[in-house]
């Protein structure tokens, strides 16, 4: 069997998906792109401006003009991948909690993803990629040779996403993150353009309770095609 070129990673928050992508995409010499920091820059450079977050037409116009860019690494301070926004480099200010609490509304607004798909979809197109996000199987990419849905519970996704904050040396209060993640799945999963929800033809992945290696060799099964 032919190893699928394109391959998907949908889920909700702090499911596991950039960090198995990026052992994934690494393992296959892939390119690993993950589109939510396209929807996070916007978000940034709109709180940065002042903007209000409820006007839809500036923030659609913000999106359309804004020109994100994602490249390797370019400091060493355990980034990812080094975003910028018009020139800046915005990595760590995306990751901010006012980010995280105001990027759904932006991202529920179809102007603002008509913007942002056009430019994932090219950069997925050329194939031998692992991009993640929400709606990546459903819209972005609905020919993807594998499209993978991670899944946890909400409490162990808040219970991550504590730590990680708490690991950059941030303050980070559990319940508020739960709180912050109940919200941002709600309005995700209920928005009218482009609800994260898994492709009829996904293979949905439940991560409770499993370690970054085993959800890992599962996913690497999945690419070899067992289980599929
Ligand atoms: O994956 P991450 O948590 O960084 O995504 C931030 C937000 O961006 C999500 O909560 C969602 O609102 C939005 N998003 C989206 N579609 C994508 C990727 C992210 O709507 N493909």
């Amino acid at each position: 069997m032919t190893k699928p070129s394109t391959i998907s990673m949908d889920g909700p928050a702090a499911a596991g998906k950039s960090t198995i992508a990026e052992l994934l995409a690494e393992q296959l010499g892939y390119t690993y792109f993950d589109t939510g920091v396209m929807y996070r820059a916007v978000t940034w450079v709109a709180l940065e401006r002042g903007l209000d977050i409820a006007d839809e037409e500036t923030i659609t116009a913000l999106a359309e003009k804004i020109k994100i860019d994602v490249t390797r690494p370019t400091v060493d301070d355990g980034r990812q991948y080094t975003v910028y926004a018009d020139g800046t480099d915005v990595t760590w200010q995306i990751r901010r909690p006012e980010v995280d609490a105001n990027v759904s509304p932006v991202s529920a607004y179809p102007g603002v993803r008509a913007a942002l798909t056009v430019q994932q979809r090219r950069i997925g197109q050329r194939g031998r990629i692992v991009m993640v996000g929400r709606d990546i199987g459903t819209v972005v990419l609905p020919d993807a040779n594998l499209k993978i849905y991670l899944d946890a519970s909400v409490e162990e996704r808040a219970r991550r996403r504590y730590l990680e904050v708490r690991e950059r040396g941030q303050p980070a209060e559990y319940e508020e993150i739960l709180e912050t993640m109940r919200r941002r799945d709600k309005i995700d999963s209920e928005r009218e353009a482009a609800p994260l929800r898994p492709a009829d033809d996904a293979i949905i992945v439940d991560t409770d309770g499993l370690s970054i290696e085993q959800v890992l060799a599962k996913v690497e099964d999945l690419v070899r095609g067992k289980d599929r």
